[in-house]
């Protein structure tokens, strides 16, 4: 099948395009759809869930692109921050600018946030909740991932975007940011929504 992914997030597209492109699927991203990025757009991050963004971006974009459409909603959850930065993993800082500047104040924020803290108040989960809508009218459906690790005090590994170098995976033992792509899309939250979606779809696209 032919999907439109609603995002602009270039570490999100590019594990987007791997997954769905290796189950037979293609993918298009809003700028190769010419769909420039506008006011309305901006302002559509505002719910205080994961899912509630996911279906909020979804919603847009399937009447903006003519294709079925979905749309990742993601962040990090420090258990001792109460679920900090959570959906608000991309402004954690409140820095705006070049994407790897935001990243690396992000990264500095949550490790200040964390001085100190004893092993068992770093435990975290990133999650990825996906909303996919075949067309304007139809419901959408909703599906989940997690992956669960701990926040470390110094970044390791250089791959990667976002948090992943201080998230240590328990399932892979080493950071996301260590990981290869395969390692990270086979148990990350990312990997585990998108398997859910290509399973829903059904057989090679
Ligand atoms: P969104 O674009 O509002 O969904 O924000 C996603 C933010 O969550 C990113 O900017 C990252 O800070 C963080 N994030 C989500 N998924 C990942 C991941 O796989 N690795 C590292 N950081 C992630």
């Amino acid at each position: 099948m032919r999907l439109f992914a609603a995002t602009r997030n270039a570490g999100k597209q590019r594990e987007i395009r791997r997954v769905l492109e290796a189950a037979g699927h293609a993918v298009v991203f809003p700028d190769e759809a010419g769909l420039y990025e506008d006011i309305q757009e901006s302002l559509l991050e505002n719910a205080d869930t994961f899912e509630g963004n996911a279906r909020r971006k979804a919603d847009y974009f399937v009447r903006r692109s003519g294709l079925p459409t979905f749309a990742d909603d993601s962040g990090l959850e420090v258990l001792s921050l109460n679920g900090a930065p959570g959906v608000r993993s991309r402004r954690f800082a409140a820095v705006e600018g070049p994407v790897h500047q935001v990243d690396a104040a992000n990264n500095r924020e949550l490790l200040r946030r964390l001085l100190g803290a004893a092993a068992a108040r770093r435990r975290a989960r990133f999650r990825c909740v996906i909303a996919f809508q075949l067309r304007p009218d139809a419901p959408p459906a909703i599906f989940e991932g997690a992956a669960t690790g701990t926040i470390l005090e110094e970044p390791r590994g250089h791959d990667g975007f976002g948090y992943d170098p201080l998230f240590l995976s328990d399932d892979l033992g080493v950071t996301f940011a260590e990981a290869t792509a395969e390692e990270k899309d086979r148990v990350s939250h990312r990997g585990r929504a998108l398997a859910a979606l290509v399973a829903a779809l059904g057989g090679p696209g």
